[in-house]
Formats: C-alpha cells, sequence, structure tokens
C-alpha cells in the first residue's frame, strides 16, 4: 500500500504508475490523480502541451512501429479483446443492416467535423462496453460523436448516469 496525497487515499502499488527518478520506482500520486493533473495542465497551456508532443515525436521517429514489433503477441491480443468485447456488447435480435447504416452515418459525422474543426473527431460508446460495474451496448443509441482528446480523457469512466458526461465541465478545451 502507498498514500496518494491528493485522494487522501492509501492505495495499491499497482494505482501508482513508474517514475525511475523515485525511491521506490513509483510516482508520488496515483494514476487517477496523475490524469486529473494532466488533464489540468493541458487545459491551462493546450499550446505547451502539444508543443511537447510533437518534440517527442520528432526525438523517437517511428516509436510507435517499434513498439508493435517488439512484442507484436501484445498488441494483437489487445486487437482480439476488442473485437471480442465488441461482439458480446452487439445484441443478437438487432437489425444488423439498419446498425450499420447508423453507425456508417456517426463515423461519417466525425469524419466530416475532423475536416471542418481541424481536430480529430471519433464515434465513442457512451456507456463504456468493458467498464467492470456495467457494460454498455453495441447499439446506435449508445453511440456519440466526440473528438479524440476528449475520448482519451473519458476513457472508460462511467459516472453513473446514462449520459455518463465525463469531461463535460472540460468543454471548450476539447
Ligand atoms: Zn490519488
Amino acid at each position: 500500500m502507498k498514500h496518494c496525497k491528493p485522494c487522501g487515499d492509501n492505495k495499491k502499488l499497482c494505482a501508482f504508475g513508474k517514475d525511475k527518478y523515485t525511491k521506490d520506482g513509483l510516482y508520488h500520486i496515483c494514476r487517477n490523480c496523475r490524469g486529473k493533473e494532466v488533464s489540468i495542465r493541458y487545459k491551462l497551456n493546450p499550446e505547451r502541451h502539444k508543443r511537447r508532443a510533437n518534440e517527442w515525436n520528432k526525438a523517437n521517429p517511428g516509436a510507435g512501429a517499434r513498439r508493435y514489433k517488439e512484442n507484436p503477441d501484445k498488441f494483437k491480443a489487445k486487437q482480439r479483446k476488442r473485437v471480442d468485447t465488441l461482439r458480446r456488447a452487439t445484441p443478437q435480435r438487432v437489425d444488423r443492416s439498419d446498425h450499420r447504416r447508423v453507425i456508417n452515418f456517426l463515423k461519417g459525422l466525425a469524419e466530416k467535423c475532423t475536416r471542418i474543426i481541424k481536430k480529430q473527431y471519433c464515434v465513442d460508446h457512451i456507456i463504456p462496453l468493458d467498464h467492470k460495474d456495467v457494460s454498455g451496448l453495441n447499439v446506435p443509441w449508445d453511440m456519440q460523436v466526440i473528438s479524440l482528446v476528449e475520448n482519451s480523457i473519458k476513457a472508460k469512466k462511467f459516472d453513473g448516469t446514462y449520459q455518463n458526461r465525463f469531461g463535460e465541465d472540460r468543454d471548450g478545451y476539447t
């Protein structure tokens, strides 16, 4: 167990990210608090964030491809898990062709948003499909178009409501 100051909780060690500069090799605050800290910092200075991300990408060309090469099985397993989750979350009795049509419409909308707003947009499941407490359905009425940044902050969080409005107070910077 390790204490996290911001949330005031004692948490399991796996709740902390790695940090090679500390004595115990773990970051001083938990992943949850770290996530909040990062999103607040982003909000304060998105340009700096983007610049640093760009610099990192330039300094580490092909990092994603390299990581894939180092451990292709891990990536393939992840992909399989995603396909499996989607399959399990899709009800047997929905009309698949109708389903497809609405999903394609939403995908097109996301592409349009990306083009017009010049920010990456994607289709998101409002209620996450593989949350520990709930499982959303892979159906059109559990889908929305949001920006990629908003989606990565929302990730698999669930606020207990059908709207699952994670990140709403973050409007204006996504
Ligand atoms: Zn914490």
